[in-house]
């Protein structure tokens, strides 16, 4: 790891004014993403400005019929909030099934939304629910909010406070989990909103993204059966060690069909 300065700011305000003076700033939330890339030194940031004593930045919220999460909040939060699991409890099964234990006391909300893993769990469910991202300057839509892998529509220094979540009729997620560290090599959520049915993919291609000929199909007739012989393409899926492409492509409609199943 190289030398850096270390910010603990008490405020949103002083937090974005140490990042627009830093010559090369980035924030720290639980830092299960940032921390392993500095010790590997895949980023090397001039300043970093831990979020962790800001007021006001974490917890669930109940606003009418809808929840609001505080982008610091930690996983197992949302995983055992009353809120989260009377309001939405996909969501907060969603949050249940991420790493482990330890992973979960730490990482966040909004780390992971900012991170846009190809292989993370609440972009999933933060597009499913057609979610709207809160930041120091605007509202962003999930829809516009992920751009490409490891990328978001999050301007330099903008800063995540809280995701926005309307209650959906229903919702339902399932993984295939990597076994090792428990990311979705592919993960489905599909909910059942106000405005139509809406299928979000994690894991299977470079960032999540909606399958319209799933939404169509399941919007003529809610059933399993209606999935049969949906197949994505192969040729806009990843391909690791971990799973090929058309691995990934075939588990897109078994993990799927599970969810509609669960829903069911
Ligand atoms: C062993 C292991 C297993 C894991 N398994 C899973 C899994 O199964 N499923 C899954 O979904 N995830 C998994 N994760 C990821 C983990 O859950 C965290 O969500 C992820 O690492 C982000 O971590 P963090 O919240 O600590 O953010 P950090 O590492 O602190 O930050 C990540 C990035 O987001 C930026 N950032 C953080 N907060 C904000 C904000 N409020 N506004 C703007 N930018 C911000 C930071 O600047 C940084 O660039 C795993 C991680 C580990 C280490």
């Amino acid at each position: 790891m190289y030398d850096f300065n270390y910010h603990k700011p008490g405020s949103v305000d002083e937090a974005i004014q140490l990042f627009l003076g830093a010559q090369d700033g980035v924030y720290l939330a639980g830092g299960h993403t940032l921390l392993p890339s500095m010790k590997q030194r895949l980023a090397a940031p001039t300043d970093v400005i831990d979020l962790a004593g800001i007021e006001g930045l974490s917890g669930v919220k109940s606003v009418g019929s809808d929840i609001e999460i505080g982008a610091l909040t930690a996983h197992d939060e949302v995983a055992n909030s009353p809120v989260v699991q009377s309001v939405i409890p996909a969501l907060a099964e969603l949050a249940s099934l991420i790493g482990d234990a330890q992973v979960r006391n730490r990482g966040t909300i909004g780390g992971s939304v900012a991170n846009s893993d190809p292989a993370a769990d609440y972009p999933a469910g933060v597009l499913g629910l057609g979610a709207e991202i809160i930041t120091n300057k605007r509202s962003i839509t999930a829809d516009d909010f992920f751009t490409a892998m490891f990328e978001t529509a999050l301007e330099e220094g903008e800063l995540i406070i809280k995701i926005k979540f309307l209650r959906p009729k229903a919702a339902a997620y399932v993984k295939f989990p990597n076994p090792a560290s428990r990311y979705a090599t592919v993960g489905v959520f599909i909910a059942r909103t106000g405005s139509g049915i809406r299928v979000a993919i994690t894991g299977a291609a470079p960032s999540v993204f909606r399958s319209t000929d799933m939404e169509e199909a399941l919007t003529r007739d809610f059933s399993v059966e209606a999935l049969e012989g949906i197949r994505l393409d192969d040729g806009e899926m990843n391909s690791d060690l971990h799973a090929t492409a058309e691995y990934r492509a075939h588990l897109c409609t078994v993990m799927a069909k599970r969810a509609v199943r669960k829903l069911l």
